[in-house]
């Protein structure tokens, strides 16, 4: 195997298990046998060693500034069962917490719950690969060449450990490196369970979240299909979302609209940019409350909307603010922050007095205090009382692993507004 020595010193993160080897830490490459070009295949498994030649760990080689992902620490190769053992390993996790199913029980699946993560990267010690599970399908994503190169063994060791998966759709376009040369299709069906073959398609996939059913596209829609990791937050506004005029802005397929609904709404409006997105809240409100005149979807852009129902004097006992990430690299921080601030002050001044507003960032590179800062910044603005009610956090199939704090990304503030 091709042998990575790394500068003296650099071992230390390594040794507290953060698993990121960045290139200027790397003192020289040894190629095995095998190569006939100078430096190694991005993807290939590369054995990472310190000055001294100790083995520290055995991971993904890719061009970039993070040139290796460690799978496991200490070993020179992966043991032959890993795919297997890491899936069941952060299966079990599930299991654990009662998300799947209860332990002990017979129940192999939650019927009111099927959607779940399965693999959260580094937090379930597998970085660079996304797991998500609907029902009988599980969606893997990879961010990095090595866990593209393996995605076969993934999709069958996930088929093989997690009872409730059938099908394995592989859904990576957009989050593999586009400059890396890439073998084989980057989205496509990897196990599909034979009486589907014909219909796959053109098939209506629904999974059920908490007892609601959501219509899941993973073939064309954003991420996996559907963020999970809204689910707890999502059931916070349950609770508060009696009587209430709610604005759910930045819906996608409308997630909290339906446990609005569910949790006694007077009217909910979801706004999204994208249309489609806005005919998937649609056919999800349709599908969970047939009789339900008190919800209305509308594409628009989410500060023109605000602006121009603000100047029709118009306001909300609750408004849900969830956008994309607007800082997607650490040098658009700056910008990141103004955007969140602009969009909480509009929001704020259209909050009714006792109203509430949960607001959310999804930016990786925008910590929880430069956020909390944000929101203060828009209060302070808008010139109300401003109360913070609850901290809210990706959930616990979204895990952090200790040795790596960058894994956390999703925050969140719900404010009381007098
Ligand atoms: N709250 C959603 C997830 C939101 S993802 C849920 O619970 O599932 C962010 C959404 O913001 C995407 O659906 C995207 O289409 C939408 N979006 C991006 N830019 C926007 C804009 N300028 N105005 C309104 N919506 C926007």
């Amino acid at each position: 195997m091709t042998t990575i020595i790394l500068k003296p010193k650099k071992e230390e993160s390594l040794k507290r298990f953060h698993p990121w080897v960045f290139s200027g830490a790397i003192q020289r490459v040894v190629l095995d046998a095998r190569h006939t070009s100078d430096a190694p295949d991005e993807g290939e498994l590369v054995c990472v060693r310190s000055s001294a030649n100790e083995v520290l760990g055995t991971g993904h080689w890719q061009v970039g500034s993070i040139a290796v992902r460690i799978l496991a620490f200490g070993v020179e190769d992966l043991p032959k069962d890993f795919w297997r053992e890491r899936i069941r390993a952060a299966y079990r996790m599930r299991e654990a917490i009662g998300l799947v199913n209860y332990p002990h029980s017979e129940e192999r699946i939650q019927p009111h719950n099927d959607t779940f993560r399965l693999v959260h990267g580094e937090g379930d010690f597998l970085p660079g690969l996304i797991v998500d599970v609907y029902a009988e399908t599980a969606v893997i994503q990879a961010h990095s060449v090595g866990m593209h190169v393996c995605r076969n063994e993934i999709a069958d060791a996930v088929v093989a450990e997690v009872p409730q998966v059938q099908n394995v759709y592989y859904k990576s376009d957009d989050t593999l490196p586009f400059k890396a040369a890439i073998e084989g299709d980057k989205t496509g069906w990897l196990i599909s369970s034979r009486d589907r073959l014909e219909q796959r398609e053109s098939e209506e996939y629904w999974s059920t979240e908490n007892g609601l059913s959501f219509r899941i596209d993973w073939l064309k829609g954003q991420k996996t299909g559907f963020f999970i990791d809204q689910r707890e937050n999502r059931a916070l506004v349950e609770r508060y979302a009696r009587d209430k005029d709610v604005l759910n802005m930045f819906c996608y397929t409308g997630g909290f609209s339906l446990y609005a609904l569910r949790g006694g709404a007077r009217k909910v409006d979801s706004v999204d940019v994208s249309q489609k997105a806005i005919d998937l809240v649609n056919i999800n409100v349709a599908k969970n409350f047939p009789e339900a005149s008190n919800h209305s979807a509308v594409a628009a852009d989410a500060f023109e909307y605000l602006s121009s129902q603000k100047e029709q004097g118009k306001t909300y006992d609750l408004i849900i603010l969830d956008p994309p990430a607007f800082a997607k690299h650490r040098d658009a921080v700056k910008n990141a922050l103004r955007g969140y601030q602009r969009i909480n002050t509009k929001a704020i001044e259209m909050i009714r007095p006792g109203g509430i507003l949960f607001t959310f960032s999804c930016s990786q590179a925008v910590d929880k205090e430069s956020f909390r800062l944000a929101v203060f910044s828009a209060a302070a603005q808008a010139g109300r009382k401003v109360r913070i009610l609850h901290q809210l956090h990706q959930p616990q199939d979204h895990p952090i692993n200790i040795y790596h704090p960058e894994g956390e990304y999703l925050k969140g503030l719900v404010l009381y507004v007098e």
